[in-house]
C-alpha cells in the first residue's frame, strides 16, 4: 500500500466551497482516502509540502478531438497514413494530460482503442470517454471530401466522422459506433467551420434522422450529443431528444429557455474560436475555415451569457485543432468572463464529471474519489490564467500516480 500526504495546501476542492487553509489530502492506492486540516498519517507515507500552493481536482476536458492535429482538418486524412495519424493522436493525448486534464471526452474521431490504451497504462493521456465517429449527412460537417471528390481517402477511418444519410443508415451507423465502444453518439446537426462544404448557420439532418440516433443511444442508456450553432439547429435537437448541444455560438434567449425546459446540457467551446480569430493565420488555418471561425467567435460570449442566465447546465470544452491543441486551458479564462472564476473551474471539474457520467469517480477533492490532483503556484480564483502557464502547474497526479512533480 502506498500513501502520499499533501500537507499545508490551500484546498480548492471543486465542490463549490471557498478555498480552505491549511488542508491535507491523503492519497492511498490511487484514491483520496481523507481530506482534513491535519496531516497526521502513518509512518512510511510520502509527504508533499504544499505551503503557498493551491491543490485542486484535475481538469476535465469536455470536448476535444485527439485526431485533429493539422490546421486543415479536411486535408488530414488525405495527407497522412493511418499509422501516422495514430502516433499524432497519442502525442496530443499526452500533451492534453500535461495541460492538467486528467479526464476528457473525445467529441469525434478517437475510437475506444485510445481509451483502452490509456486504461491499460500503455500510453499517457486523460482518462477518456469517446464518441467514436460523429455521424454526418452527405456534405455535412464531418464530410471532409472536397467538391471534386467522390471517395474518402485511405485513412478516412481516422476522420472525425462518418457519412450516414436517411433513417436506416443513421440507425446502422449509430449501432456500429456503439458496437465499437462509443460512450456517446455524436451527430452533426449543423454546418461548421472546419468543413469545406457548409456554413455554420445551416441545419443538418432531418428530425427523423436525429430521432433514430437518439433512439439507438437511448436503447443502451446513452445520449446523443450534437454539434450546433444556430437557434434553429439547437431547437431541432431539443425536439428530437438530443440531450447535449455543443458550441451553440448563435444562442439566443428563447433557445436557452427551450434547452432549459427540455433539460439539454450546453457545452460551449469558446477557446477554439478565440485563438483562431487571433492566431489562425499564423497557425496556417485555411481561409474557408478562418472566415467562419471569426464569425462564430463574435457571438460566443453572448451565447454563453444567455445560457448562464437561463440556468443551463454548462460543461466545458475547448475543441482545439492543429497547433491550438496546446492551449486548451484558455477555455477557463474565457468562461470566467461570464461565469466568474469559480463557475469556470466548476464547469471544467465537478460539472464536467457529472455530465460525462463518471459516476462521481472524479471531479472533486473528496474522500473516495480518484486521486486526480493538480497543485498550482497560484490560486486560480485569483488568477484564472494560471492554467495557461505550464510551469505554474507543479503537480499533475492521475489515479495516484505522479505524471508531473516539480515541487
Ligand atoms: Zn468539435
Amino acid at each position: 500500500m502506498s500513501t502520499i500526504v499533501f500537507k499545508d495546501a490551500t484546498l480548492l476542492d471543486c465542490t463549490g466551497q471557498e478555498p480552505k487553509y491549511p488542508a491535507a489530502v491523503i492519497v492511498e492506492d490511487g484514491v483520496i482516502r481523507e481530506v482534513s486540516e491535519d496531516s497526521a498519517s502513518g509512518a512510511g507515507a510520502e509527504i508533499v509540502d504544499c505551503k503557498g500552493k493551491t491543490l485542486m481536482a484535475g481538469l476535465i476536458e469536455g470536448h476535444m478531438h485527439a485526431n485533429l492535429f493539422l490546421s486543415d482538418p479536411s486535408d488530414q486524412t488525405r495527407r497522412n497514413l493511418p499509422s501516422m495519424i495514430v502516433v499524432k493522436c497519442l502525442k496530443i493525448l499526452e500533451d492534453t494530460l500535461m495541460q492538467g486534464y486528467t479526464s476528457a471526452l473525445d467529441a469525434g474521431g478517437a475510437d475506444a482503442g485510445f481509451k483502452l490504451a490509456q486504461q491499460q497504462g500503455l500510453v499517457k493521456g486523460p482518462k477518456l470517454k469517446v464518441c467514436g465517429h460523429a455521424l454526418s449527412q452527405s456534405g455535412g460537417h464531418a464530410d471532409m471530401r472536397l467538391g471534386t471528390e467522390i471517395n474518402a481517402p485511405l485513412a478516412h477511418y481516422f476522420a472525425v466522422g462518418v457519412v450516414a444519410d436517411g433513417v436506416s443508415e443513421v440507425r446502422r451507423a449509430a449501432r456500429e459506433e456503439l458496437r465499437m465502444g462509443a460512450d456517446y453518439i455524436k451527430i452533426m446537426a449543423a454546418g461548421g467551420c472546419a468543413s469545406p462544404a457548409d456554413e455554420p448557420d445551416t441545419v443538418q439532418y432531418s428530425i427523423d434522422e436525429m430521432k433514430a440516433a437518439v433512439e439507438e443511444a437511448d436503447a443502451v442508456g446513452k445520449i446523443v450529443i450534437a454539434h450546433c450553432y444556430s437557434p434553429k439547429s439547437m431547437q431541432r435537437c431539443a425536439e428530437a431528444g438530443v440531450k447535449r448541444v455543443e458550441h451553440g455560438n448563435f444562442m439566443d434567449e428563447a433557445t436557452a429557455r427551450i434547452l432549459k425546459e427540455k433539460g439539454v446540457i450546453y457545452c460551449p467551446t469558446l477557446a477554439t474560436y478565440d485563438i483562431m480569430a487571433r492566431r489562425g493565420a499564423e497557425f496556417g488555418i485555411p481561409d474557408y475555415f478562418l472566415r467562419k471561425m471569426k464569425i462564430a467567435n463574435e457571438k460566443a460570449q453572448e451565447a454563453l451569457g444567455y445560457a448562464f442566465k437561463a440556468g443551463l447546465v454548462i460543461g466545458s470544452g475547448s475543441d482545439m485543432v492543429g497547433p491550438a491543441q496546446s492551449f486548451k486551458t484558455k477555455e477557463l479564462e474565457l468562461k470566467s468572463r461570464v461565469m466568474g472564476p469559480m463557475g469556470a473551474i466548476l464547469s471544467a471539474t465537478k460539472v464536467n464529471s457529472e455530465i460525462l457520467k463518471t459516476d462521481g469517480a472524479v471531479g472533486t477533492i473528496e474522500a473516495g474519489k480518484a486521486a486526480d490532483i493538480l497543485i498550482l503556484d497560484e490560486n486560480p480564483l485569483e488568477n484564472i490564467a494560471v492554467f495557461q502557464n505550464r510551469d505554474a502547474i507543479r503537480v499533475i497526479m492521475q489515479d495516484g500516480k505522479f505524471i508531473k512533480n516539480t515541487l
